[in-house]
């Protein structure tokens, strides 16, 4: 992909409200946050989950937009979702849209948008599906790119999850980190706001997208958040904003200093010594499974023996407990080397019965 980079000084912010409400509203809180942010942020087509929720206000909240770039001088930024939406933003020289995660999801919407896109050159920033798909982000990404539109920026605001524990939408650190690796000269910015939906959360959430060497963040800002038409647990107010963004540390990626890069490379040595001994491990038990897959076809025992499995789980939790580890994710661990050891007897297994029936035939 033909990446121009548009961001200049990191982090780039994008902040303002969830929706444009009023007039008023869009210009007092863009006047308040004109120093901290970058560009400004503010919904008027409004993808609600339920049809009784506020849809934003419409075609006229673009007016509203184009006084708040006159008066602050800050670029405007509105979510579209069909050629119509980018027509009207064009004719009111909004400066940057972005296609939301419930837009993302549909490939014939995004090929709409980026063929109503052919020739402008705006930045275009996408916001991850709904679901933990990488392939519908980056097909996103693609099409527009292939249409023309290189200002590109990705935007991580956390997936959909059955549970709802600690986050709106669960961040999946992963997937982002995944998008660098394939799409490498990407910006990437984190919207805390609908990953948390707790105004509470927004600054932890973003310290970690720095710490991850993300790009930037997009934070809804209100001027009264417990009023506000959407999103209102999870807007913080411009003073909020601000305290945010200069608390952060931002630490460095790319390490000059000479003896810093000694010691993290001391680090690095042991951390790669202990893989190593994993992965050596790893293939002295893959060993013994084989043995046992042998052991198992002669004796005709079953590959899977349920109580088994659970002692195993039980013992390597507990193991881990004992460590101070976390047991989910020893948990994971042996589940995916259980899972990769049934595989391994099932082969040997069939591969014995397979034998045993050509003896059988040629006898
Ligand atoms: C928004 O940014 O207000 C929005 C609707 O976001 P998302 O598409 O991430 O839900
Ligand atoms: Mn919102």
């Amino acid at each position: 992909m033909r990446i121009e980079k548009i961001i200049k000084n990191k982090p780039y912010i994008i902040a303002g409200p969830c929706s444009c409400e009023s007039e008023d509203q869009v210009l007092q809180i863009a006047k308040e946050i004109k120093n901290i942010t970058d560009v400004f942020r503010a919904g008027i087509w409004k993808p609600r989950t339920k049809p009784s929720s506020f849809e934003g206000v419409g075609e006229r909240g673009l007016k509203w937009l184009q006084r708040v770039k006159k008066e602050t001088s800050l670029k405007v930024a509105t979510e579209v979702a069909n050629a119509k939406h980018i027509e009207k933003c064009l004719e009111a020289e909004i400066d940057m849209i972005w296609i939301g995660a419930r837009t993302t999801v549909n490939p014939f919407y995004v090929q709409e948008i980026a063929e109503s896109l052919k020739g402008v050159n705006i930045p275009v920033f996408v916001k991850n599906p709904i679901h933990p798909e990488l392939g519908l982000w980056i097909g996103a990404l693609e099409r527009l790119n292939k249409a023309g539109i290189h200002k590109l920026i990705a935007i991580h605001r956390g997936f959909f999850s059955y549970e709802k524990a600690t986050f709106r939408n669960d961040p999946k650190w992963e997937m982002p980190i995944k998008l660098r690796e394939e799409v490498s000269d990407i910006p990437i910015i984190c919207d805390p706001s609908h990953i948390s939906g707790d105004s509470n959360m927004i600054a932890e959430i973003s310290q970690t997208a720095m710490d991850l060497n993300f790009d930037g963040l997009m934070i809804e800002t209100h001027n009264l958040p417990k009023n506000a038409l959407s999103d209102k647990n999870q807007q913080v107010t411009p003073k909020a904003l601000n305290k945010i963004v200069s608390n952060l540390l931002l630490r460095i990626a790319v390490i000059e200093d000479k003896i810093l890069n000694v010691e993290l490379k001391k680090f690095r040595t042991d951390i790669d010594n202990l893989d190593k001994m994993m992965v050596k491990l790893l293939s002295r038990r893959k060993e013994i499974v084989e043995e046992i897959a042998y052991f198992k076809n002669k004796n005709q025992i079953s590959i899977f023996q349920l109580e088994r499995w659970f002692e195993i789980l039980r013992s390597r939790r507990r193991d881990a407990f004992d460590l101070g580890m976390n047991e989910k994710m020893i948990k994971e661990i042996f589940t995916l080397i259980h899972k990769y050891s049934i595989i391994i007897q099932t082969e040997i297994m069939k591969n014995a019965n397979e034998k045993k029936l050509e003896n059988k035939e040629s006898k």
